[in-house]
């Protein structure tokens, strides 16, 4: 655990028990009640085959826990509460969960239904995600924000003002100036009285890879003078009334509270402004940014870290609001946040596994080869001989690494056969064991698409803690880059929390052990983000709820992940077609075995996951079947 940081990045959630494997505990502690899960049961519950009581689904595997979004919710609404009871804060905290971090529907439904008490909404930035808000929030509490962001057209407003005329809490926040005719225009044509909030660009900038949004440059916003110019105009429209919320986002992962500090002050007296110019003001909303703590050093200086927690945030947001407030004597506002990395995070672990490793160089002499026979007639080996018998191993390495060099250029010009070469790798091997030298890093292949799976790695170099899932009791001897299943160099993964650029493993089982890795804290953004490279999609999902059976867990949902068909059918392809063309072509040449054993094949393969399938075709059955 030490090794892997986990109690740095994994608490409250994620440990290491007394068999040496990761342990969740979804309420956050483990009570009477509530007892930990032992991750590799539920791997073996969903990846096993059927008749041994598993699931038989294919790896890559999310494994999703809706106990701990319902507690990521639950400490922060917590944390907000605290900080309004300790700072004497004269109103109420009221989220939203932005859909754009994981738009599943069971991770939306499932917020929905935990923040019900606390009236928590929803935030949306396209038009499907204000659908899938609306529809969510019929089941939601009619309190709860329904806060409607992102470029607008007429028809994106049409949407959001009908959400209010279908009784929910919708709030059209204008980013450009442009927005307010289409609102007004909107309003007038279906009649209903629209509730309008503003997006400030603020100045207060954060300097990090997420901080682009921020600061005068910033892609999003109305400007000191665009907000001025919507208030005038809403005033003479006689709707000033309607506007009642001010917002701003100073960008994801805010490293520390300072900065924080600053950009709510600035916000605050925009607020105070707009309530001064007539409008109806009750809502501040601070956008997202609360961070996660992917490299569990709780530091400011790097995107993987932030230096506060959940209730050193709620505290800094509350205490200047209520500052600037007070300065201007005006009312407290109702606080709501868009926090969607800090809710969604921790709820899933991506687990795949490693299948085979190589070593970069050669691992062993190849049997059968007479180094001194084939390499006597090069100088530079009669050097490295004559150095080798005085004992001389500084020397001996460099006469290595000469012979090397011109063994390439005589291969290069066809004058050395690949037995030559094969001769010098395995000897430079050897000689570098000799002397001590340390192993050297491995490649781990590993099921998964690095772009499918981990897209902000591959795009923005975003780090998520890796770690093995079990034999966390066993020293790892070995060091390893993951190499996953695309035809694609950057289809890697070579840097790792703590700086690592290789990450400490376990030697692989010999036979048919197998060796399981998660991905931690990637419930946010990942999903979305993913494409399709090499045609390799989503991974299968299943959803493990705390329960009382003697493993203290039940699978309540799994789905494989998607077909061969399904990703060919993604490009325009007609897999049924396909499928009927190819059959075709075994009846008429009889080629391959019989046409139905053919067929039957070719079915296995539209039908199974394009991930790679352990030991051998069977298990692929076992595992597509989806028809
Ligand atoms: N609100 C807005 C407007 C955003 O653009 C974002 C994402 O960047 C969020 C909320 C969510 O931010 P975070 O995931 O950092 O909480």
């Amino acid at each position: 655990a030490a090794l892997y940081k986990i109690d740095g990045w994994g608490a409250p959630y994620f440990s290491v028990n007394a068999a040496g494997n990761i342990s969740v505990r979804p309420h956050g502690a483990a009570t009477l009640t509530h007892q930990e899960i032992d991750l590799m049961k539920a791997v073996r519950k969903a990846v096993d085959l059927k008749p041994a009581g598993g699931l038989g689904l294919q790896l890559p595997l999310l494994v999703r826990f809706p106990d701990v979004l319902r507690h990521r919710l639950e400490s922060l609404h917590a944390a907000f509460d605290l900080a309004v009871r300790s700072n004497g804060y004269g109103s109420r905290y009221q989220g939203v969960y932005p859909v754009k971090c994981n738009q599943d529907r069971y991770v939306v439904e499932d917020i929905v239904e935990a923040g019900a008490p606390f009236n928590f909404g929803l935030e949306a930035g396209s038009k499907p995600e204000l659908l899938l808000s609306m529809s969510c929030l019929l089941r939601g509490s009619s309190e709860a924000f329904l806060i409607c962001n992102g470029y607008k057209d007429a028809e994106y407003v049409e949407l959001a003002l009908t959400a209010r005329a279908l009784g929910l809490n919708a709030i059209v926040v204008l980013e450009q100036e442009e927005e307010l005719l289409t609102v007004v225009e909107a309003s007038r044509r279906l009649g209903v009285r629209p509730v309008i909030g503003l997006r400030a660009k603020l100045r207060t900038k954060h300097a990090g890879h997420f901080g682009s949004t921020s600061g005068e440059k910033g892609k999003f916003g109305l400007t000191a003078a665009q907000i001025l110019s919507v208030s005038r105009r809403l005033q003479r429209l006689e709707m000033l009334d309607c506007l009642q919320l001010l917002h701003f986002h100073i960008g994801s992962q805010i490293p520390t509270t300072a900065l924080l500090a600053d950009g709510i002050s600035e916000a605050t007296q925009i607020y105070c402004e707009l309530a001064r110019l007539g409008a109806a003001m009750r809502v501040i909303d601070v956008g997202g940014g609360l961070g996660i703590d992917y490299d569990g050093t709780r530091s400011a200086g790097s995107d993987a870290s932030v230096g506060y927690g959940l209730e050193e945030y709620a505290a800094a947001v509350v205490r200047e609001v209520r500052d600037a407030c007070d300065r201007r004597r005006m009312r407290h506002p109702i606080i709501c946040s868009e926090s969607g990395r800090a809710l969604v995070s921790h709820h899933s672990v991506l687990v795949f596994e490693a299948l085979s490793s190589c070593s970069a160089t050669a691992e062993s002499l190849p049997i059968g080869l007479d180094v001194a026979h084939l390499l006597e007639g090069l100088a530079d080996y009669r050097s490295l001989a004559a150095a080798a018998l005085r004992g001389e191993y500084e020397t001996c390495l460099l006469y290595a690494e000469q012979l090397k060099r011109r063994c390439v250029e005589l291969f290069k010009n066809g004058l050395l056969g690949l037995e030559h070469l094969a001769a010098v790798e395995g000897l430079c091997e050897l000689l570098a064991k000799e002397d001590g030298a340390a192993e050297p890093v491995r490649a781990y292949h590993v099921n998964l698409s690095v772009f499918t799976s981990l897209p902000d790695f591959w795009a923005i170099g975003q780090l998520f803690p890796i770690a093995p899932i079990h034999r966390l009791d066993q020293r790892p001897g070995v060091s390893a880059v993951l190499q996953d299943l695309t035809c694609d160099s950057d289809g890697k993964v070579d840097r790792f929390i703590g700086g690592w650029s290789s990450l400490p493993v376990h030697e692989l089982y010999e036979e048919d052990g197998r060796y399981f890795l998660g991905m931690f804290l990637g419930g946010a953004y990942q999903e979305a983000l993913g494409g399709a490279h090499n045609l390799f999609a989503g991974p299968s999902v299943v959803r493990v709820e705390q329960s009382e059976g003697p493993h203290c867990f039940a699978v309540t949902r799994a789905v494989p992940g998607a077909s061969c068909a399904d990703v060919l059918r993604a490009m325009q392809h007609e897999p049924e077609v396909m499928f009927e063309g190819l059959k075709g072509r075994a009846e008429e040449c009889g080629g391959g075995g019989p046409a139905e054993a053919v067929g039957r094949r070719l079915a296995r393969a539209f039908n199974s996951m394009p991930y790679l399938v352990r030991g051998g075709g069977e298990r692929a059955g076992a595992a597509g079947g989806r028809g």
